[in-house]
């Protein structure tokens, strides 16, 4: 009987499931829309629970090397003033065996993809996912022009567009309305870090009237930062990477915007060698049948995609495919692989795991982006400013809400 499973999308969860799987005694074959995976989007910065999964698969090492751990979190106002500083990223490595950390998107797709070759995956890029057909004893996947390819059973690793997400609910009747566009966007860059904050590895949140930024390191020598605004979908034509010339135009209309915002918001503007703005997206939560249908689950932002304000998604799903990985049951050519009805019970109980949690990030996500663009002039943002400090003071909830994100999968 098939070994194989079929894994949809070659982002942060693809690769990292199917070597998971590999090691369980499965044939991933990992099948991915775009013809060849290169560059991709700026950065993301990797936590504890993520690190955690990705050092099982022997990658964490690799994203650490490449950059420094942050050391603290720092929140800020436009004008320079400390809203709260907390030191809970230089205990991380102590108590949870890794740290947090920035990481070039780029980079991190790469490592992924050349680990599937590592690993002796099959990877196959230019195959997009089109449909799905069950069958008593597996499931048919048909990819556009490339065919059909049978497996034992399919994870929809397909992002927040996810084609496999839109089948399965098809299946259940249901027709989904496109994601939720969150009202804001982000204009992100990658510059030499300056000197302002060399050698100080934070994450810093800076707090302005009707904008947000935030920055960290994502190597030895480079910074990510972001600015989030409100925005309506008018201009989403522009929302890429951008080329040299627009880059350059939008540097000097954002330098104007920013001028009088302290270090070091101008200066990583300033010396932004790649740009790229995203309109920033979400959907409503799905119910735990709902993440999955016969031999079909689905995975990361698959099943619950979120906007970035917790810096999470990655990290839940990698806590996916650690959990996925492990309710599913070793198989060998001795062990014959699953019936329907045992996959049925195994994606329940992932499924059951798993929604609550992700659930309230994806929601906690879109609250923060609210509090952090607040739009209603200088009174309201006093007030925002004022509500982030006292959030700081509150010692012991902060380190039980990092706790509660950290300690995760295991
Ligand atoms: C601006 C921004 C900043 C973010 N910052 C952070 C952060 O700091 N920390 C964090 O943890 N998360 C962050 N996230 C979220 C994070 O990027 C996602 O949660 C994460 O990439 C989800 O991983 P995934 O594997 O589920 O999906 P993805 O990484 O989106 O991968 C999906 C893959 O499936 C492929 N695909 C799509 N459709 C098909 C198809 N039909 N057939 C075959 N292949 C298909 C896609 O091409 C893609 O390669 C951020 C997101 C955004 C937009």
């Amino acid at each position: 009987m098939s070994r194989t499973v079929l894994i949809i999308g070659c982002g942060v969860a693809g690769p990292v499931l199917a070597i998971l799987l590999k090691r369980k005694g499965y044939t991933p074959i990992v099948f991915e829309k775009v013809k060849e995976l290169g560059d991709a989007g700026a950065s993301l910065t990797l936590m504890p629970n993520g690190l955690k999964v990705l050092g099982l698969v022997d990658l964490a090492s690799q994203v650490l090397e490449a950059t420094f751990p942050l050391t603290e979190f720092h929140d800020q106002t436009w004008n320079g003033a400390t809203l709260g500083v907390s030191h809970i990223p230089s205990t991380l490595l102590d108590k949870y065996s890794m740290p947090a950390a920035g990481v070039r998107r780029t980079a991190l797709n790469l490592g992924l993809k050349q680990s599937l070759f590592d690993n002796a995956i099959e990877l196959r890029e230019g195959w997009k996912l089109e449909d799905i057909q069950e069958k008593e004893h597996g499931v048919i996947a048909t990819f556009a022009g490339r065919g059909t390819i049978e497996g034992t059973f399919i994870v929809g690793c397909d992002g927040i567009k996810a084609t496999s997400r839109e089948l399965l609910l098809r299946r259940g009747g249901e027709m989904e309305a496109l994601p939720t566009y969150t009202g804001l966007t982000q204009t992100a860059g990658i510059s030499p870090t300056p000197s302002t904050i060399k050698g100080r590895p934070s994450l810093l949140n800076v707090y302005g009237i009707g904008a947000h930024f935030i920055t960290y390191p994502v190597s030895h020598t480079h910074s990510s930062w972001a600015i989030t605004l409100p925005e309506t979908m008018e201009a989403q034509e522009s929302w890429h990477l951008y080329n040299v010339e627009e880059r350059d135009a939008l540097k000097s209309k954002l330098l104007l915007e920013f001028a009088n915002w302290s270090d070091p918001v101008p200066e990583l503007i300033k010396s932004a060698e790649r740009m790229v703005k995203f309109g920033l997206y979400d959907r409503d939560e799905l119910t735990p049948e709902q993440w999955h249908s016969g031999r079909c689950v689905l995975i990361g932002d698959a099943a619950h995609p979120t906007s970035p304000h917790l810096g999470q998604g990655a990290n839940q799903a990698l806590e996916d495919c650690y959990h996925l990985a492990t309710f599913l049951p070793k198989v060998s050519a001795k062990i014959p692989t699953l019936l329907k009805q045992d996959l049925a019970q195994i994606f329940q109980k992932f499924a059951l795991k798993r929604q609550p949690r992700t659930s309230k990030l994806v929601k906690g996500a879109r609250a923060q982006g609210e509090r952090r663009v607040v739009t209603g002039g200088s009174a309201a943002c006093l007030e925002r400013d004022e509500a982030v400090r006292k959030s700081w003071l509150e010692v012991d909830a902060v380190a039980a809400k990092y706790d509660n994100l950290f300690r995760e999968p295991f």
